[in-house]
């Protein structure tokens, strides 16, 4: 049982006020900060140390926003770990500029490697920072343990295409038969550093924005990473990500979608989530207009849900070829027609939504106490912030 954890997710013009964490309360807890598309993600652990994941995009806005959220909501003072993914703008641009607001301590980022296919620049590479430190596949930050607390780590399971190797009496994954291989990725996405928080039992994995051969990588022919509680959906939920071989290995119970309005939650990626075995939950950062209403989760579980007023709800065409869906395979084992296969997940989606939005209730209960849902053993609550409207 994972006593005091608290997950937040931010709005684009901030957070509801939500108290102080880290050591003042002794609770882990995990900011998703609104860089419209881009990732930041600000871990708390219960002994005050603070770890983001990730800068935003360049300009003030990310980093303010960055820092409103570590001052203001999280009590911080400094930025103790800063880890940078990869080298793409919408995760490493904040940084340079965050450095000015904020003392960052060290830095965990992949160096300057053989290959490299993007290069951060100047003003990355020289702003302030205590340290800087390459990454490696296996390597465990450094964190201060609170007496009272469980336990709290931060490993890094892999980067630049090299993954930590199972103990041998590991078995292999079934769900590795499913995989179909996607085209090369050249780009600098498939380098991401791939980190696993553990918190006593509780686990939270974030990919950065790593692509599909190499999640099956990452989880074939032995899961490396076993199953996780909470997963931030990779690369802002685009389809060139999240393959369901990873997520049939994971079988995360909540995931976390840091996407903007006009990018992520396209429909074969929440296709994918959706038939992911034993999600409960997804939330995410914005409505996602190539979702549209075919593909959305409820307005409840968006923290920013209107950005622009559409004229009309568009209803996403269904693209893409259909990924291994257990769901579907499950319940019409027989059925040879798409449709037909989408008809039994469509239903057990809606009967989801009715669920939580019988509760007029889920609005008044999810920010002020305990909800029953998440995590299983009750003991944490999440949080909503106040949305942008
Ligand atoms: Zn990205």
């Amino acid at each position: 049982m994972v006593k005091g954890l608290g997950i937040w997710l931010a709005t684009g013009l901030g957070l509801a006020s939500l108290g102080w964490t880290g050591e003042k309360d002794g609770r882990l807890d995990i900011y998703w900060v609104d860089v419209e598309g881009g990732a930041a993600t600000l871990i708390v652990t219960p002994a005050g140390e603070s770890v983001l994941i990730d800068a935003g995009n360049p300009g003030y806005r990310d980093p303010n926003r960055i820092v409103q959220v570590a001052t203001k909501e999280a009590g911080l003072r400094r930025i103790d770990h800063l880890i940078t993914t990869h080298y793409h703008r919408d995760h490493f641009g904040g940084a340079a500029t965050l450095a000015t607001l904020i003392p960052i301590g060290t830095v965990h980022d992949n160096g300057v490697f053989d290959g490299m296919p993007d290069d951060p620049g100047k003003s990355y590479w020289e702003f302030a920072a205590q340290a800087r430190r390459v990454i490696h596949a296996g390597d465990k930050l450094s964190l201060r343990q609170r007496v009272e607390s469980p336990p709290v780590s931060i490993h890094c399971l892999g980067t630049r295409k090299q993954f930590i190797k199972a103990s041998p009496d590991t078995a292999n994954c079934e769900a590795c038969a499913a995989h179909r291989p996607k085209d090369r990725d050249g780009s600098d996405n498939a380098n991401s550093v791939v980190t696993l928080l553990e918190f006593g039992p509780f686990r939270f994995y974030d990919g950065g924005d790593l692509t599909w051969n190499q999640e099956f990588r990452l989880v074939c022919p032995k899961n490396v990473v076993g199953r996780v509680d909470v997963y931030q959906v990779t690369h802002h939920g685009l389809d060139s990500s999240n393959n369901p071989v990873l997520l049939n290995a994971l079988q995360p119970q909540v995931a976390i979608m840091n996407n903007g309005t006009r990018k992520g939650g396209q429909p074969a990626a929440m296709q994918v989530l959706y038939s992911a075995p034993g999600l409960e939950d997804l939330w995410q950062l914005h409505f996602s207009q190539l979702s549209g209403q075919e593909y959305t989760v409820p307005g409840l579980f968006i923290a920013n849900p209107v950005d622009e007023v559409q004229t009309s709800m568009p209803i996403a065409p269904l693209t893409g070829r259909r990924r291994d869906n257990r769901c579907c395979r499950n319940l019409t084992a027989q059925s040879a027609s798409w449709l037909a296969q989408q008809a039994p997940c469509r239903s057990a989606v809606e009967s989801r939504c009715e669920r939580l939005a019988a509760a007029d209730g889920c609005r008044r209960t999810l920010p002020g106490s305990c909800p029953r849902r998440w995590p299983s053993n009750g003991k944490a609550c999440w949080r909503r912030g106040s949305s942008v409207q």
